[in-house]
């Protein structure tokens, strides 16, 4: 194999975290008694919850502020009264449960389990990563997993790779190392960074807009192989 190490991202790579942000949003509305369009009340949600990630990223907002905020402001936006406090607490509590996978996940890494170290490498909150990960079934085909939160450092910030370099005691050249996810801007940006091979798993063929550039690019979890 041409690489040592495979660092994984979680959502929306390995986990298919759109499907559980729906159906957890669903439950927090239902909880709170809010009304309405649920498709625009959904896509305002996501805008400005994406929003705040992106500032998250950039070190402009921290994720406590975050957790809370993207409640509030949808319930600004929307003209809605509810406690946003009780909703993120309904949202977090909930988010673990609604774990389902991307297509080809659990073939890919029952292929490549002991054969090479699969480590998660995701931006998120601790308890609920750890949670998502147990309750997915994957947990035993994972070697490591570096959370955002835990380690102080969000991708694409070089020091949560760092991070796991040392966790994992790596000394290894750089070049034996791939990082797989589904984020231009912080997992392919961050391998970049810290000077690594990246794979931009991209199911949607999305175009490149960015001036980021992957080392490869799949649309399919299982064609990763081909490129190991
Ligand atoms: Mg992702």
């Amino acid at each position: 194999m041409k690489y040592d190490f495979l660092l994984f991202d979680a959502d929306d790579t390995l986990l298919d975290f759109k499907k559980s942000e729906d159906i957890s949003f669903q439950i927090v509305l239902k909880k709170n008694r809010i009304t309405g369009d649920y498709n625009s009340l959904i896509e305002s949600y996501k805008t400005i919850n994406n929003l705040l990630w992106a500032q998250h990223a950039l070190g402009i907002v921290s994720k406590d502020f975050l957790k809370i905020e993207r409640f509030r402001k949808f319930l600004e936006v929307n003209s809605l009264s509810a406690d946003p406090v009780m909703m993120c607490d309904d949202y977090l509590n909930t988010l673990p449960d609604q774990v389902f996978l991307i297509e080809g996940t659990l073939d890919l890494l029952t292929s490549l389990h002991k054969k090479i170290p699969l480590i998660i490498v995701t931006n998120g909150i601790g308890v609920v990563q750890h949670q998502r990960l147990h309750n997915s079934g994957l947990k035993p085909f994972i070697d490591l997993m570096i959370v955002s939160e835990e380690c102080g450092y969000s991708k694409p910030d070089v020091r949560i790779f760092q991070h796991t370099f040392n966790s994992l005691k790596i000394s290894h050249e750089k070049n034996k190392i791939l990082m797989i996810g589904d984020k231009l801007e912080t997992d392919i940006l961050g391998a970049n960074r810290i000077g690594i091979d990246s794979c931009w798993f991209n199911p949607d063929k999305n175009p490149n807009t960015t001036k980021i550039t992957p080392t490869f690019e799949i649309q399919n979890l299982k064609d990763l192989i081909i490129h190991l």
